[in-house]
């Protein structure tokens, strides 16, 4: 069974989008396991702080690095096979290959920030820093749990179709998907490619893949 550890300040962020649809079906069937780590049980202090001011000067609070590096020694013992992932701008960009990449380990574990991110020692401690994107989030837990989810997916037995994953944007060649029609034939005059309808299977695959790599090109 694939393993997720999810550190974090706010475990109860996970609960709702992997209590429904995919992931939920995919935990129910023992394909994955989620586990939330709460970075703050493992704070010293008397307060259980988390956070402190920067060096230097300047606005908010860092995460600090003791609670956070304790919270990665205890996801490693658990499983010391582990790869660790940093959730933070300053990351390598997530893609759809990173995500089959991660399939093929045993599992992941996700830590996500707050405030105005890490104490930059903390970087030591991880295997991997990933960004979801050229933006800024107010925590770590969206992102980690837009790779959470990207990853459930792609694991065997999870999608009632395989075909479908294989199919999806950027996994064949790097090329988004090409455009979906469904019925009515006609809604508010608008038709649907005449070739879809042609019944021509070789026409169809080839109308497809036009459409696809036109679209990737418009993309970029
Ligand atoms: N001061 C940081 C900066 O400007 O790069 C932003 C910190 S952000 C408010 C707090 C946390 O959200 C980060 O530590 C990180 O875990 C997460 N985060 C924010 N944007 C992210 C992104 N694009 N990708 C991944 N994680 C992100």
């Amino acid at each position: 069974m694939f393993y997720a550890q999810l550190l974090t300040l706010f475990p109860e962020f996970f609960d709702s989008p992997l209590s429904c649809s995919i992931p939920s079906r995919a935990i129910a069937a023992g394909i994955v396991s989620v586990e939330t780590i709460q970075i703050r049980d493992f704070a010293t202090d008397k307060h259980h702080k988390v956070d402190d001011s920067p060096y230097g000067g300047g606005p908010g609070m860092l995460m600090k690095p003791e609670p956070v590096v304790a919270s990665i020694r205890a996801a490693r013992e658990k499983h010391p096979d582990t790869h660790v992932v940093m959730l933070t701008p300053s990351g390598a960009r997530f893609t759809q290959a990173k995500a089959l990449e991660f399939t093929e380990k045993p599992g992941i574990t996700l830590l996500s920030g707050r405030y105005e991110g890490f104490d930059e020692r903390i970087c030591d401690y991880v295997d991997e820093e990933l960004s979801l994107g050229d933006y800024v989030l107010s925590g770590g837990e969206p992102a980690a749990l837009c790779v959470l989810d990207a990853v459930i997916r792609l694991l065997p037995d999870v999608l009632g179709s395989p075909e479908s994953a294989v199919l999806d944007s950027f996994t064949e060649e790097g090329i988004l998907d090409w455009p979906h029609y469904t019925r009515p034939e006609l809604f508010e005059g608008k038709g649907v490619p005449e070739v879809l309808l042609s019944g021509n299977h070789a026409e169809i695959g080839k109308w497809r893949r036009a459409q696809a790599i036109q679209r990737s090109k418009n993309r970029d």
